[in-house]
């Protein structure tokens, strides 16, 4: 790894200190320039591969202009604007016109850090690329800038169709991507450069296109197709350009799909295929975190299988096995994109619920016992019948200040459930007032 240079322009002291802490495990030179005109000197002086600029900076009507003087230096330089309460559009705009990142004051360490990362890594690619296969052209280096980093496949899809639409003059763009690579990212979405991806499916392509198989070392990774209004494509394109983006989003993706899988192995639970607790805790707290930032509703849905034990005694523990994957399929079809299922503990799971309040967690708490008693269980036992007790908080409680608090109560609610009978729902408003702990009730066969 060589020596990195990060450059901040901000006229303001108060994102500098986290810059530099969220910078310092890369071992990176950071200047700081107060006014436009220093930054842009800087610019050329230190020749930074990673800049931050803060959007308010006064003489800079928009972060275009800085990328413009970027690519006029030749910098293979990335951008990161740093703004007060981003919008989602305009955030979006900024990164489909080749900023890296839009990162929203206050900054937060950890996702500042995890930007940098991000884009330093790209930088090692693109310099190991520069040194191996010099590019031609400034053309080539803006799109080989503009997919070095993205790690995450929405993102990376995004960048890829934007740029296919810029270099495409007027064409009408498809991007496929060769089966599991959309939908094995379903589940992530990425704060960091605010995307939130949902599988793609490719739009509807009029007349002839034009097409780039997408591939690396042999491998098929999808394609790009272009099509023109009334089929005829403009003179002037640059054909060579299309092949230089396909090649390129060749290797960004296959670095993406590699990187999708390393994070999918350390974060499933390999017998059902969910969350393990790891991502889970993860995925927790940063959904707890964007809804007390953004004041939108979370639930928590505790599930755990009643008399799981008596399955392994009476069945044998492959049948309780069977059941457990059974159970973490029928979770998965019956949450929502975007809600999060996962294997916290042997027999229980999890379901975080982004923007759900407690009504709309019971009717799927509810949907979900509806699915568990219509669905076919894979073993031969007709005696055979699991049922779950289902515990829901959420953070509207005044109880709740922490992930913490919220599997917690969810717990409670859950036991509550055991204590009741079994095969229920409750929620942590129905918990006694007393506020006294319930504990975990083994259940005694009469
Ligand atoms: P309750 O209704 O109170 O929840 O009763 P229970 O029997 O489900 O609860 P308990 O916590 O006493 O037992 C959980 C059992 O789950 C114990 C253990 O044998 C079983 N178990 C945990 N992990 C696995 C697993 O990976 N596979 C199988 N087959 N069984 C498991
Ligand atoms: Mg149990
Ligand atoms: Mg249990």
């Amino acid at each position: 790894m060589f020596q990195k240079t990060a450059l901040v322009i901000d006229s303001a002291s108060e994102n500098i200190t986290i810059i530099n802490q969220a910078l310092r495990p890369f071992n990176a030179v950071l200047l700081w320039a107060e006014t436009l005109k220093e930054g842009l000197a800087l610019l050329a002086e230190a020749r930074p591969q990673l800049v931050f600029v803060a959007s308010s900076l006064p003489g800079l009507a928009a972060p275009q202009d800085l990328l413009k003087a970027i690519d006029a230096l030749k910098l293979p330089a990335q951008l990161v604007v740093l703004e007060r309460e981003p919008d989602f559009e305009a955030a979006m705009s900024l990164v489909v016109s080749g900023v890296f990142a839009v990162a929203s004051v206050p900054l937060e360490r950890a996702k500042l850090a995890q930007i940098a990362q991000r884009a330093l890594e790209g930088q090692d690619l693109l310099s190991a690329l520069l040194e191996s296969r010099p590019l031609d052209g400034e053309k080539e280096l803006a799109i080989h800038k503009r997919l070095a980093g993205h790690r995450d496949m929405g993102p990376l899809a995004e960048a890829i169709r934007a740029l296919a639409r810029d270099l495409g003059e007027g064409a009408q763009v498809a991007l496929e991507l060769a089966p599991g690579l959309a939908q094995a990212s379903e589940e992530r979405s990425d704060e960091g450069s605010m995307f939130t991806f949902e599988g793609l499916s490719s739009e509807k392509i009029l007349g002839a296109p034009l097409v780039r198989e997408l591939s690396w070392k042999g491998r098929p990774l999808g394609k790009i197709l272009w099509s023109y209004p009334g089929g005829r494509k403009p003179q002037a394109l640059d054909e060579d350009a299309l092949d230089e983006l396909a090649w390129a989003a060749g290797q960004a993706i296959d670095l993406a799909r590699e990187f999708q899988e390393a994070t999918s192995l350390a974060s499933r639970d390999p017998l059902t295929g969910l969350q393990n607790r790891r991502a889970f805790t993860e995925t927790l707290e940063r959904e707890f975190a964007r809804a007390k930032r953004h004041n939108t509703p979370l639930s928590l849905l505790i599930l755990d299988i009643d008399h799981f034990k008596s399955v392994n005694d009476n069945f044998g523990h492959q049948t309780g096995d069977k059941v457990l994957k059974w159970l973490g399929k029928v979770l998965r079809d019956t949450v929502r994109v975007g809600d999060a299922a996962a294997r916290i503990g042997g027999e229980e799971f999890a379901v975080i619920l982004p923007w759900t309040d407690l009504e709309q967690a019971q009717i799927l708490a509810q949907r979900l016992k509806d699915a568990l008693r219509a669905s076919q269980l894979p073993t031969a036992s007709a005696a055979l019948r699991p049922t779950v007790s289902q515990g829901i908080a959420t953070i509207e409680s005044v109880m709740i200040n922490s992930p913490e608090d919220l599997i917690y109560w969810s717990d409670q609610a859950m036991y509550l459930a055991k204590k009741e009978g079994r095969d229920a729902i409750r929620v942590a408003t129905d918990l006694p007032r007393s506020g006294a702990k319930i504990e975990e009730t083994p259940y005694v066969f009469q």
